[in-house]
């Protein structure tokens, strides 16, 4: 009864006769989808809201959002919402979030740059926008209050600026800016071939994220000396069905032929966390991100799980495969996947199906269990590759996605430098090879960082390739 009231806030709102006769006259004389003069009357509503000066009255304006968007929700089919298949212009989108899922359906539409009021530097939405090569802008907050269709705007990827409204002084500026930019990356192209290697003679591995197969030979032309992670999350997304053992074993296969003999890095699902698919109903945890995910689900999914495993074996004839699993807490979870994996090789000798015997598995240390295990897990796995995206926001308790702390996601705190300098010299004592790939290996002052660290390879971003090659 209590916590009933607030929902008397929310019925206030849905019967305030003020806003509806406003929202009717807008679509009598605008003659405008309800959707959309809903939306930007609700706007209005939410900016009156918050400039009261009682600061209860002040606080509801959050109750106004809410029943807002619960409202467009019912005006708006779902299934029509972000298709990017029809659009015929080129533009930039402004939106309250856009999903990983819904990012990757961006790759080659006519879309200039997006915002987003929610997320983080390194969520999936943003990591995408990077290797899309789309410029995007996250966690502004209320960019959708601000900024209005048809605004003319600048979104500055680099370093996190959106201009509404910019004059023709700015606009020549980023005009400048962006030639400048231009030449600057063809001035980087002379270390395409030459070896990443340190004035100490110490050679760096510098390989390449990869989201979609189909992104292949875009990478390519950056010189990678493989890929070091390959997410194939994204390949189970944005479909109702799961994809097959054969559609995996084909596009594993090509992203593998294509690489040629460089390392090819097959991560297994990781599933959770911001990344969702529509086949496998996950419950919305309170915080996903400490949810059923990635490792955790394939080892109580071991359908699902084989028949990746299967595509991956299938596939390691045709290339340089490698093979890892995400989010290994421990001892416990990496025995329970090697079992699985066992399982699956001894069918496939049974059925005479040919797979390298030697592919090598390593680990993503990503949780700060890993880290702390990392001298047991050195000696049954054949590599590490540290996930920092993870591994920062597992260590100081920092969403990720969350754009209200992202000030405090810090990868230069010296609890992760520790965390990251005890995997490395954990491998290291049992020869094993640790890879970074997480987003602090594309940006120069933290890869630096990392390769005094003693760090072997860096996987990042095609984008990124040629300046930490550059760098080291
Ligand atoms: C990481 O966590 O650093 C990582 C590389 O994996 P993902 O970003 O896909 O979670
Ligand atoms: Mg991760």
């Amino acid at each position: 009864g209590k916590h009933a009231k607030i929902f008397d806030a929310h019925l206030m709102v849905l019967e305030d006769r003020m806003l509806i006769d406003e929202v009717i006259k807008g679509i009598k004389t605008q003659k405008l989808a309800a959707e959309y003069i809903f939306s930007v009357i609700l706007k209005k509503f939410i900016q009156t809201f918050s400039r009261i000066q009682d600061e209860y009255l002040r606080e509801r304006t959050s109750d106004v959002s809410d029943i807002g968007r619960r409202v467009l929700k019912h005006l708006m089919d779902e299934s029509r919402l972000h298709d990017f298949d029809n659009l015929n212009e080129d533009l930039i989108i402004v939106a309250h979030d856009i999903s990983p899922s819904d990012a990757v359906t961006m790759y080659n539409k006519k879309i200039l740059a997006f915002v987003t009021d929610i997320g983080g530097r390194t969520s999936h939405t943003a990591i995408i926008a990077q290797s899309l090569g789309v410029p995007a802008v996250v966690g502004l907050k209320d960019a959708t209050l601000k900024i209005s269709n048809q605004d003319s705007i600048i979104v500055d990827g680099r370093q996190g600026i959106v201009i509404i409204h910019p004059d023709a002084k700015t606009v020549d500026l980023y005009q400048k800016e962006q030639s400048r930019i231009i030449v600057s990356r063809s001035h980087l192209e002379d270390v395409r071939d030459l070896p990443a290697e340190t004035l100490g003679k110490k050679a760096i591995q510098v390989l390449a994220n990869l989201e979609l197969a189909k992104e292949v030979k875009v990478i390519k032309k950056f010189g990678p000396q493989g890929i070091g992670l390959y997410r194939t999350e994204f390949f189970y997304m944005n479909r109702v069905d799961l994809p097959s053992e054969e559609e995996q074993f084909e596009s594993y296969k090509s992203v593998a032929r294509g690489m040629g003999s460089n390392p090819v890095t097959i991560r297994t699902l990781d599933l959770g966390g911001d990344k969702f698919i529509s086949n496998v109903q996950i419950p919305k945890d309170m915080s996903p991100f400490l949810g059923w995910r990635a490792i955790q689900f394939c080892l109580e999914r071991p359908d699902i799980f084989k028949t990746q495993l299967r595509a991956i074996l299938r596939a390691s004839v045709h290339g340089n495969i490698r093979l890892m699993y995400p989010m290994i807490a421990g001892l416990g979870e990496l025995r329970r996947a090697q079992t699985i994996l066992d399982e699956v090789k001894a069918n496939l000798r049974e059925e005479k199906v040919p797979f390298n015997e030697k592919m090598p598995v390593g680990v993503m240390i990503e949780v700060p269990s890993a880290v702390m295990v990392a001298d047991l897990l050195a000696r049954e796995a054949d590599f590490f590759s540290i996930g920092t995206n993870d591994l920062i926001q597992y260590t100081l308790a920092v969403g990720r996605v969350n754009e209200k702390t992202a000030h405090l996601y810090q990868p230069f705190h010296p609890a992760v430098l520790r965390m990251i300098k005890r995997t490395i010299d954990a491998g290291h004592n049992e020869n094993k090879p640790v890879s970074l790939c997480g987003e602090m290996s594309g940006e120069l002052s933290q890869a630096l960082l990392l390769v005094g660290l003693g760090i072997d390879s860096l996987s990042t971003s095609s984008a990124n390739i040629l300046s930490v090659k550059k760098l080291i």
